[in-house]
């Protein structure tokens, strides 16, 4: 299990990244989501030993990350946002030589280990070729293996689907589904269906609190017969936004249709089966934080 404690970060220009961050995270796959700038990628890089935090501690089990970190290093398997520039070298070298810093020494369990990573994520057919002429999968595909390398029980996913195709994207949640049941992975999105899809427990935040947690089910729950739904014309969504809690626009076979928050049934909107975009949209509109309609 994983415990964060009272985690905070405001960086040298004065942005206060993390405010007393608290959160129990069991094993299993825990959906991170929030807008941009909401703090999730200061809250990854932290967990991650990438940079320090101003206060408060993270515990995996009895590890003291935060004190602890070439001991978190050896369990942790981090996939970030993107790797930067990616070198002219095949996945077979990179795999071989990442396995070899987390302390893999011995020539032949490595080979069996990146052969079976390779088959693992897809790649053993392109193995020798390079990895900057990958695409935006397969580099993803490629970024699991190595977060795979060594038995992690933790691993950070951040932000892994955008610029996925529809496809590739399915792919690369079937890995995550199959990565093992008593490891903590934490996927950090702003994707809402990707949590529904694939998490059994998830936080929402925002301007760097947390400002809700819970399974997906049961937040969903807690806003059921709440959600009203109404097709409207474009231009009046400025004046329902006056008169009612509007929490998402969307458009549905080229016509726009509101969802609203409230307790009553409003003239004219009829009752919407609640999802998890409804209760992500709607605790950050209760939370004073603004979404573009
Ligand atoms: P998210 O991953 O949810 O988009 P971030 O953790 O990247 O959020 O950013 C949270 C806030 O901290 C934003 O306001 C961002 O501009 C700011 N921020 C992130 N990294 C730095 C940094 N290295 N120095 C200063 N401000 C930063």
């Amino acid at each position: 299990m994983l415990i964060i404690r009272d985690l905070s970060k405001t960086y040298a220009n004065g942005v206060k990244a993390l405010h007393k961050i608290n959160l129990e995270l069991e094993p299993g796959m825990f959906g991170l989501l929030g807008p941009n700038g909401a703090g999730k990628s200061s809250l990854m890089r932290t967990l991650a030993t990438l940079q320090e935090p101003d206060e408060g501690t993270a515990m995996l089990d009895d590890l003291d990350m935060l004190a602890d970190k070439d001991k978190l290093r050896r369990v942790l398997g981090y996939l970030p946002q993107d790797f930067g520039v990616y070198p002219k070298l095949s996945p077979l070298l990179m795999l071989d030589h990442f396995a070899m810093l987390k302390g893999v020494v011995n020539k032949g369990e490595r080979r069996e280990l990146v052969d079976s990573l390779l088959h693992q994520v897809n790649l053993y057919d392109v193995r020798k070729k390079s990895v900057d002429t990958f695409s935006g999968g397969m580099k993803q595909r490629f970024g699991i293996a190595q977060a795979l390398i060594g038995d992690p029980r933790l691993i950070i996913v951040d932000e892994p689907t955008a610029g996925l195709d529809p496809s590739e994207r399915n792919r690369f949640h079937n890995l995550l589904a199959e990565i093992g049941e008593n490891v903590v992975v934490i996927l950090s999105t702003h994707i809402v269906d990707d949590v529904t899809d694939l998490c059994s427990s998830m936080a929402i935040m925002g301007s760097g609190e947390i400002l809700l947690t819970g399974k997906p089910r049961d937040v969903i729950e807690r806003i059921r017969g709440s959600v009203w739904s109404k097709q409207i014309q474009r231009s009046e969504l400025g004046d329902y936004q006056k008169n009612h809690r509007v929490i998402l626009s969307h458009l549905k076979e080229g016509h726009t249709v509101i969802h609203v928050l409230s307790d009553n049934q409003p003239d004219g909107f009829q009752a919407q089966e609640a999802n998890l975009e409804d209760v992500y949209f709607a605790t950050l509109i209760n939370h004073g934080i603004s979404v573009s309609l």
